[in-house]
């Protein structure tokens, strides 16, 4: 076992920051239902709605297009329950977007990035769709999707245009894409787990996923989790602010895929050459299952994932990999490193250490 840590498993979830843990705790002393009319119920009121105006600004929108849900998985619940009639969506889509009834699925091109021309024939076909949902950046590869082009195909066929920017946020600009509806997640991004939201104006129908009160403008009951959206909207107001960090976080998955090539010349990078979020890097050692390098890395420190885990943890093939047209063998052995914030060049040293000597250990056996 080694004594040192290394967490690069940052798209499975962040760190919390220090400030976000600070203000949480700080709300969790206190008692007040941001629905009541006291000052302590006031008082929660007026930090939900700063809160609502951080992730607001986030995704550059106004804050009454913004509808606090327990996770980002609700937040595209919400879009295929709430919309009805033709819906479109990607095939390289989280589970969260691709487990509704009656969903066409958009094929992807082999470079991990949605067929623009295949969803345009969809858009032309049979009756108009209610919706085109194609995600913004992608958990496993990180491959950014022509979200523009994938509006305004959308919005020329008179659909709704809906974005899961959960892996986006806090890396690229979310504005100005044309996006109806928008998917966020606070512990992408520093903030806490259980806590998300979904974008799309106020005007919009959208039958509720979860009734009972009046919470939300009606279009999401319970009681506001007030500690978890004041961590939320500091956790958005921080990722806005390091938006510059992208530059310094390529350069290290970089040099971390140079190294890890120059050991083995026969491992495969997806999402190579398509265009990608800095801290993402999905490689396949070939031959070796994603769970015995998941698990020899942890033992040598290292945390990353199994491009094909499932949330049970157990294995089964990734429905992205499958809908890139890559080979089910060597899908079976692509894992995910991903780096945030404070991921370092030492880092990078102790995966190239733990992945290298792996790579050496196999072929060793194999030959
Ligand atoms: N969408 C994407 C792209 C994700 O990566 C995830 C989480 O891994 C989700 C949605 C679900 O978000 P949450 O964990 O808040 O349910």
């Amino acid at each position: 076992m080694s004594a040192r840590l290394t967490y690069l498993d940052w798209n499975a979830t962040a760190p919390i920051l220090p400030e976000v843990a600070a203000a949480m705790a700080d709300w969790l002393a206190r008692c007040g239902n941001a629905s009541s009319v006291h000052r302590a119920g006031r008082a929660a009121r007026q930090a939900v709605e700063a809160a609502r105006h951080e992730v607001a600004a986030l995704a550059g929108a106004p804050a009454d297009h913004v509808t606090f849900t327990g996770s980002g998985t609700e937040a595209n619940q919400m879009v295929l329950a709430g919309i009805s009639g033709r819906r479109l969506v990607s095939a390289l889509e989280h589970d969260s977007l691709r487990a509704g009834p009656e969903i066409e699925l958009i094929p992807a091109r082999r470079d991990g990035t949605i067929d623009l021309a295949a969803l345009e024939k969809m858009t032309e076909m049979g009756d108009s769709p209610a919706l085109v949902s194609v995600m913004f950046a992608n958990n496993e590869t990180g491959i950014t999707q022509p979200v523009a082009e994938a509006a305004r195909l959308a919005h020329r066929s008179g659909a709704l245009y809906h974005t899961d920017a959960v892996q986006a946020a806090g890396k690229l600009e979310l504005r100005g894409v044309g996006a109806d509806l928008v998917t966020l997640s606070a512990h992408k991004i520093g903030g806490p787990q259980g806590v998300g939201a979904l974008i799309a104006p106020p005007d919009l129908t959208l039958s509720p996923l979860v009734r009972g009160g009046g919470q939300e403008r009606g279009r999401r009951a319970g009681t506001e989790n007030v500690a978890g959206l004041v961590g939320f909207g500091i956790a958005a107001r921080r990722a806005a602010e390091r938006a510059g960090d992208a530059a310094a976080i390529a350069a290290l998955r970089d040099e971390a895929e140079r190294r890890l090539c120059a050991i083995a010349p026969d491992a495969r990078i997806f999402g190579a050459d398509a265009p990608r979020v800095a801290n993402t890097l999905c490689i396949a050692m070939p031959r070796v299952p994603a769970a015995t390098q998941v698990m020899a890395l942890d033992l040598a420190g290292v945390m990353v994932s199994a491009g094909a885990a499932c949330s049970s943890g157990k294995l089964r093939r990734s429905p992205v990999l499958e809908a890139m047209g890559v080979p089910p063998e060597l899908a079976d052995c692509a894992i995910r490193i991903s780096l945030g914030w404070s991921t370092s060049a030492a880092d990078i040293d102790h995966l190239v250490e733990a992945w290298g000597a792996l790579y050496v250990r196999t072929k060793v056996h194999a030959a």
